[in-house]
């Protein structure tokens, strides 16, 4: 039986221990957090239930195939509500608040209204964003990298299905709308991967797909129900979980992983080791300079997803103004992401989102009482003093109070908290605190993206939102079932499926 070390327990190295305990190897993770589940994190205070980190559920069919692959039902852990709607836009240019429902009957109405024959043209652009996904999840999303010529060969594939889908986001999507706000509901999902429409290439206009086609659900009881599922079924086949002991280094001998010094100074010795924690925090801080694949010159010319200031507050009464999901979307949305991705600085005329879970369920907020997450995107390695961040945090409850129609809410606060760049840094060893990690720029997709496994340290492997496929909870479990690819050797592009593969 193969001894693995996990370091770290987000989502990725949570069903990382799933999958390889299932397969007979004998797992221990160590988080270096009192609480397990990385960025899909939970805190509680004067009656609110926080998630701290995801707040959307989407991708439910990469769900169904890692529980189905674990032996496992989604039902049996999780109880799925489908959101209606699925979202609410407020536009600062007109005061126009739509809201969107992941159903075509209603939503082609909504963008008729702002762009006559939008609907058509809609119809047509999300057939090739629903064929483009079901290519990607097939041969791409799921694929180890290996050599330059298996991304050449998918490419091959989707030019020869016509789907031109190497221009950037927005050059694709003005080729089918003129409308801005129009523009702008088809390159807001873009946000989740950490990236701007203009360095993102419309490749991911397959999440036009999973917004308006799939649905956007929530499990009653908050996001963290997910880190729970996870470690109950971990648990269950004997992954031994250890949280509030982080690893100091790991250690390498003739080449190979061969264990990790935790930071309670104990020596744990292991055959392979699979890092979790953010891969430039396990490159640069965990293993000695002639290790390491890359200096800290190969990060610093990375492009770092946006950080953000989260305000998590609670709120005497009801928001009758909010839904489930709310997305306010700054006028100028190419000074927005410039002041995000190009000319760091606080942002002056945000986009902002706003969660009110507390709509959907009963138990994160005190009755008549509302639960909200505030978040704000703002440039990774962003420097502030705390002053700076509560003012900035007040300029944006006064926009709050102003476009999204709630005019007394600073008023109403009975609980806040902030977080931002600073506590990325500290609770996940984020590089400049970024909130997400590397953003999906077309040379930090694929085979451009660092890889899973390490070229120096034999057994050395990685897993999370910094290697393939990328950012987000359900890429985590994709991640998790591609790194066990790669340590059981086995070559298959698609998805593997149900307990015949144990
Ligand atoms: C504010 C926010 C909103 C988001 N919204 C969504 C959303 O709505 N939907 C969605 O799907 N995704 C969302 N995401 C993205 C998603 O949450 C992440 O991509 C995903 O959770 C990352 O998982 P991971 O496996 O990369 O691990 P991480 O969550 O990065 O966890 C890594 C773990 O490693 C630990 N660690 C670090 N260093 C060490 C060490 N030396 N020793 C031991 N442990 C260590 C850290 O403490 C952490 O627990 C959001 C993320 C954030 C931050």
């Amino acid at each position: 039986m193969q001894k693995v070390i996990i370091i770290g327990g987000g989502i990725g190295g949570l069903a990382t221990a799933c999958i390889l305990a299932k397969k007979g190897y004998e797992v221990s993770l160590y988080e270096k957090n009192s609480n397990l589940g990385g960025r899909a994190n939970i805190f509680e205070a004067e009656g609110f239930r926080f998630d701290m980190g995801p707040s959307w559920y989407l991708m439910p069919d990469v769900f169904e195939n890692f529980f189905e692959f674990m032996g496992e039902k989604v039902e049996d852990h999780l109880d799925l509500i489908r959101l209606k709607p699925s979202y609410r836009i407020f536009f600062k240019d007109d005061n126009k608040i739509i809201d969107m429902f992941s159903d075509l009957e209603r939503d082609i109405p909504v963008l008729e209204d702002l762009e006559p024959g939008a609907g058509d043209r809609l119809r047509e652009y999300l057939d090739k964003a629903r064929q483009q996904y079901e290519i990607a999840k097939d041969g791409f999303m799921y694929k180890n990298y290996d050599s330059i010529f298996d991304f050449i060969n998918f490419r091959t594939m989707i030019e020869g299905s016509k789907l031109s889908v190497f221009s950037d986001m927005d050059a694709y999507v003005s080729k089918y709308f003129k409308n801005d706000l129009v523009k702008k509901i088809l390159q807001y999902p873009l946000v989740f991967l950490g990236s701007s429409p203009y360095n993102t290439p419309a490749l991911y206009s397959i999440m036009n797909h999973i917004d308006f086609n799939m649905g956007v659900f929530y499990p009653q009881g908050g996001m963290y129900t997910i880190t729970e599922a996870l470690v109950k079924i971990a648990k269950k086949n004997g992954v031994n979980l250890v949280s509030g002991n982080g690893v100091r280094q790991i250690i390498v001998e003739n080449g190979k992983a061969v264990g990790v010094e935790l930071e309670s100074r104990e020596i744990v010795n292991a055959d392979i080791v699979v890092s979790n924690a953010d891969m430039t925090h396990t490159e640069l801080n965990l293993l000695p300079a002639q290790h390491r694949q890359y200096d800290e010159k190969y990060w610093d010319k990375k492009v770092l997803a946006p950080s953000a200031l989260i305000m998590y507050l609670g709120v005497k009464g009801k928001v009758d103004s909010l839904v489930h999901h709310n997305l306010l979307f700054s006028q100028d949305w190419r000074k927005n992401f410039k002041q995000i991705f190009d000319d760091p600085m606080w942002p002056e005329d945000p986009s902002l989102y706003v969660c009110a879970p507390s709509k959907t369920d009963l138990n994160v907020a005190p009755a008549e009482d509302e639960n909200l997450f505030v978040l704000v995107p703002i440039a990774s390695g962003l420097e502030y003093t705390e002053e700076q961040l509560e003012a900035y945090a007040d300029k944006v409850l006064t926009i709050m109070q102003e476009e999204m129609n709630i005019p007394d809410l600073q008023n109403r606060i009975i609980y806040k908290r902030l977080y931002s760049v600073k506590d990325f840094k500290q609770d996940y060893n984020a590089y400049q605190g970024t909130a997400l990690g590397l953003a999906h720029t077309i040379n930090q997709t694929a085979i451009f993206r660092p890889n899973n496994y390490s070229k120096k340290v034999k057994n050395l492997y990685y897993v999370g939102a910094g290697t393939n496929p990328g950012i987000g909870v359900p890429i985590q479990l994709i991640s998790a079932e591609m790194v066990y690819k790669r340590i059981a050797k086995i070559k298959q592009d698609s998805p593997l499926r149900g307990e015949g593969n144990f």
